[in-house]
């Protein structure tokens, strides 16, 4: 068998090896049904034992109420970003965005088909390198909801306290740092997260939401753009995409393994300060992306002197095994996705290869 590299490709990414063993181990025959878990029915006892508590122990994990649901749906995050106004607004409403990158900037897009969209603070001028403070955002007066970007994947960028809405509900795409610290969830009327980053295989997009704002979705919508088909029918109306729903659940007892959310939040900081310190502590060969209290502990994001430089940086460390490390186009240089499942080993091996880069080519 090959061996496994460090992977901080940013989606799909890097997963727990105990997960791939888990999954390995029983890929023919799960439990006791004598099949793949690809190959049983999504009505079967089995199948729905498996969903159901899959749904149970990320409530358990997020620390969320009985006034949550969970719901498996398809179409990724992108999806969602035509579902949350598809259900929750209307031409005469007005929902605000916060538009802090290319992510957030889509969904605002989205929203413009369906109803009024305000623009309550947008960072596109500063190439989206900071999150702004809470005096500069300008709400609308009476918005349905406020959508947030809780982290900019593409610029390593990440809200470090969540703006304070009063009763108007935060709706939040939290496709890249769902699970990797604590927040209180009270204030969010819905939370998705396309669960290729930190959830599990792509193929499968997690929706948590609040019953009270469940009940005020839009009732004529073509069935399967209802929120309310999938929460009435325990996300089996139709075939949910069974294999990504198991592989999520072996990551969140992964993630239980590993002592939980507070834990791993722990983990994730130890590791991304690894990285952050080599960038700090270059001299300025290295340059963050990301102003310094805005920085994402899921992606870090940084520059070399020239374009010659970071293409070299890639190849070598490709050659060392540290791979998927380009930055995306808009941003340019390199971006470390260091999501839950990277081990503080990878962290430590790419801050080292840093260092030595450095010194060779400083
Ligand atoms: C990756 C990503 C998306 C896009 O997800 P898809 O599942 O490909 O639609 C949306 N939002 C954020 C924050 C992401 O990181």
């Amino acid at each position: 068998m090959n061996e496994r590299v460090y992977n901080f490709y940013p989606g799909p990414a890097t997963l727990p090896l105990p997960v791939l063993e888990a999954a390995r181990e029983e890929l023919l025959a799960f439990q006791s049904s004598g099949m793949s878990v690809m190959e049983i029915s999504h009505r079967s006892k089995q199948y729905e034992g498996l969903q159901n508590e899959t749904a149970d122990r990320l409530k358990r994990l997020l620390k969320i109420g009985d006034n949550y649901k969970v719901l498996f749906l398809q179409g990724g995050a992108s999806m969602q970003f035509d579902m949350v106004p598809m259900n929750f607004l209307t031409p005469e409403k007005t929902a605000d965005y916060l538009v802090t990158g290319s992510f957030a900037q889509k969904a605002a897009a989205e929203g413009k088909y369906f109803g009024q969209v305000h623009t309550a603070v947008d960072t596109k001028e500063e190439n989206f390198r900071r999150i702004p403070d809470p005096a500069e955002l300008k709400f609308s007066p009476n918005p349905v909801y406020v959508h947030i970007t809780s982290n900019n994947t593409i610029y390593g960028t990440q809200w470090q306290t969540f703006p304070d809405c009063g009763d108007v509900p935060l709706v939040a795409d939290m496709s890249s740092d769902i699970l990797s610290r604590p927040f209180d969830a009270k204030p969010f009327g819905l939370i998705y997260a396309g669960a290729q980053k930190n959830l599990g295989p792509a193929g499968v997009t997690i929706v948590i939401i609040r019953e009270d704002l469940l009940a005020k979705a839009n009732p004529n919508l073509p069935v399967m753009y209802r929120y309310e088909t999938f929460a009435k029918n325990n996300s089996l109306y139709n075939t949910p995409p069974t294999f990504s729903i198991y592989m999520v659940s072996l990551v969140l007892k992964w993630l239980e393994d590993q002592g939980g959310v507070e834990a791993i939040y722990k983990h994730n900081q130890e590791k991304a300060a690894l990285i952050y310190d080599a960038i700090d502590q270059s001299s300025g060969f290295y340059q963050g992306h990301a102003e310094k209290n805005s920085r994402s502990l899921m992606n870090v994001t940084f520059r070399l002197p020239s374009t010659e430089l970071e293409e070299k940086f890639v190849r070598e460390a490709t050659d060392q095994g540290l791979v998927g490390l380009k930055g995306h186009r808009s941003v340019g240089g390199l971006r470390a996705s260091i999501y839950n499942a990277m081990s503080y080993e990878g962290c430590k091996a790419l801050a080292d290869f840093m260092k030595d880069f450095l010194a060779k080519n400083g």
